[in-house]
């Protein structure tokens, strides 16, 4: 069995959502507008009317069973690691970890709150809206616009996705890093888990292609001087590899080994 990882297309669905808000700001858009001669005129401002529909879609029954199921999938990625771990003789206790995974995931929860969903669509969706009503476009043409933003590019799925695969990270990775400080001694090096991109980290893909993703503790020295000036973050050294990680951003996990 290996050290299970965070598989990203398990953690969240975010499926039917793009669909969701867009029906959500339709209706909310007609309660509060008028049509005079096909042509729109509200009746309230873009920032009532959006923050309703974000209030609404925080709401909805399918975003709520999502953040949901999102909590419980990642509890369960962290119980199998201990599993794993203790199988392999390296036990830590919840009392260990428990506020420190409190902590990682707290912040990243937040950008998946009514607040969080604000402060990322309010602006651009009140835009929208906006310039096509006083534009005189049609209920037609605001709502060509409107799924072009949502639904086209995935704007929502992708965000709701990222922030919920970076909240898992640090929740898991907490374990990850507090088994390696308790077996410090032990620990070889570290098994480097997810994609290279095209943009990735020299010293990313260095790991990834060059070492075959077997990070050893006599690498450390040659991995942190492509890494530094690369994105490093200050202070960053072999021991605390699963939660500092490569660079700033970096969306890798390390998971301790032990030959
Ligand atoms: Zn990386």
């Amino acid at each position: 069995m290996d050290n299970p990882s965070l598989n990203e297309n398990d953690i969240i669905n975010t499926g039917s959502f793009d669909g969701l808000l867009l029906d959500i700001l339709m209706e909310s858009i007609l309660e509060n507008v008028n049509i005079v001669n096909k042509k729109l005129q509200l009746s309230d401002t873009t920032d009532v009317i959006v923050k309703k529909s974000l209030k609404r879609f925080f709401s909805a029954k399918s975003y709520k069973n999502s953040i949901a199921d999102f909590l419980i999938n990642i509890d369960e990625v962290s119980n199998l690691k201990l599993k794993y771990y203790k199988k392999n003789g390296l036990i830590i206790n919840k009392s260990d970890y428990g506020a420190n995974q409190r902590i990682a995931i707290d912040e990243h929860l937040s950008y998946l709150n009514e607040n969080g969903l604000n402060n990322r669509f309010n602006q651009p969706l009140r835009r929208i809206i906006y310039s096509n009503i006083y534009a005189g476009k049609s209920q037609n043409e605001l709502e060509t616009e409107l799924k072009t933003f949502v639904s086209k590019k995935e704007t929502l799925s992708r965000y709701i996705k990222q922030a919920a695969i970076q909240g898992a990270d640090a929740y898991t990775a907490v374990i990850d890093q507090k088994i390696t400080d308790k077996y410090i001694d032990k620990i070889t090096g570290y098994t480097m888990v997810g994609s290279l991109i095209e943009t990735s980290s020299p010293q990313c893909k260095f790991c990834v292609e060059k070492l075959k993703r077997k990070i050893k503790k006599e690498d450390w020295n040659s991995i942190k001087a492509i890494a530094t000036g690369n994105g490093l973050i200050e202070g960053t050294d072999f021991k605390n590899l699963p939660t500092n990680k490569l660079h700033w951003g970096c969306r890798h996990q390390f998971t301790p080994i032990i030959d």
